[in-house]
């Protein structure tokens, strides 16, 4: 048996099993989790498509289970993929939906949180440089995305360290934000196992994407400063790591983690590495960061043009706290300097 195999069979002797559910987007499959237990639980859901549903509904069917039965939904971040099918699920069934409480405003009003995330990231990719006719099709794209999620009602707000009580299992409730303002993992201390969505994930590194703080107001345009979403991404990447009592991680994409600590690691190098480069094309030149992403990554840059950039934010925020690098603003555009 493969290692992962050998996981998800772990797994599945502790009652929880992965339903691996399609999405429209690169990444692939989103493992969805159904937990047998009292009262019996999903955490995540798919995207909102008939797709996504009927994969879903094939899934449980295979466990001798229908969307009806659902008691408990739980909702790991604030991605699509992850909460789109939510409230149809909730409706069909009546389960109750439990996610961390900081994200329960923002999913009572998807639509006003997404077209102000699109705002927010609008300001940001305005003031590093990046071209407005790459902004306009970005946001055309996120706009026509918009629909695979939706709408949330959550019954259930969980407090950042608080437990989830189930039957046979306690779960202790975890922030840990960075890949996502809302990322939160769900610890089985007992068995060792973390359901850990995003946070970590095997063969891709999570993007710490800079998104609206969750608290943020909806009109209040963006808020002063950047939110320095790699620095919070590797906070929550050392507290994952310091965690005991930890075998297995299953994971929201791919196969399930079974050594955190050596990953989280190789991701440490591998952000150290980086920020190396960047650092080295600032040696005798001044750049925005759109023009960092753009030595890095050519015409990624200009496809996956938010990504990329939020990628150069985080690793220039970590040269800027070491005071290696500094940010200089002309014209209402950053540009960044290395200081030695
Ligand atoms: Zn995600």
């Amino acid at each position: 048996m493969s290692e992962a195999a050998d996981a998800l069979a772990r797994a599945a002797a502790a009652g929880i099993h992965c339903l691996a559910i399609p999405t429209p987007f690169q990444v692939g499959v989103v493992n969805c989790y159904l937990l047998e237990d009292d009262p019996l639980t999903l955490l995540d859901s798919g995207p909102n498509s008939g797709t996504a549903l009927d994969a879903l509904e094939q899934a449980l069917a295979q466990r001798g289970h229908r969307v009806e039965d659902l008691e408990l939904i739980v909702v790991s971040h604030q991605h699509m993929d992850h909460l789109g099918l939510v409230s149809i699920l909730a409706r069909r069934s009546g389960a109750e939906v439990a996610a961390l409480d900081a994200l329960a405003p923002w999913a009572a009003r998807y639509y006003d949180g997404m077209q102000a995330d699109d705002e927010f990231a609008n300001a940001i990719m305005t003031e590093h440089g990046i071209p407005e006719d790459i902004r306009l099709a970005l946001l055309a794209v996120s706009q026509s995305y918009r629909h695979w999620g939706a709408t949330v009602t959550v019954t259930r707000p969980l407090a950042p360290g608080s437990e989830l009580r189930l039957r046979d299992r306690t779960l202790r409730v975890l922030h840990r934000p960075g890949h996502s303002p809302s990322d939160t993992i769900f610890h089985d201390a007992q068995r060792g196992i973390v359901l850990g969505a995003d946070h970590l994930i095997g063969h891709i590194s999570s993007n710490p994407l800079i998104s609206r703080p969750l608290d943020a107001p909806l009109d209040g345009g963006p808020p002063p400063g950047r939110p320095h979403a790699l620095v919070t991404y590797l906070e929550s990447m050392r507290a994952t790591r310091a965690m005991e009592n930890v075998d297995l991680v299953l994971a929201g994409h791919g196969e399930p983690v079974t050594d955190h600590v050596a990953l989280i690691d190789e991701r440490f190098r591998g952000h150290d590495r980086r920020a190396r480069n960047i650092h080295g094309l600032l040696g005798e030149q001044r750049l925005t960061a759109f023009e960092i992403a753009q030595e890095l990554w050519g015409s990624v840059a200009v496809t996956q043009a938010y990504l990329t950039l939020s990628e150069v934010l985080g690793h220039v925020d970590l040269l800027v706290a070491d005071g290696r690098v500094v940010e200089q603003h002309e014209d209402g555009v950053a540009r960044f300097a290395a200081t030695s």
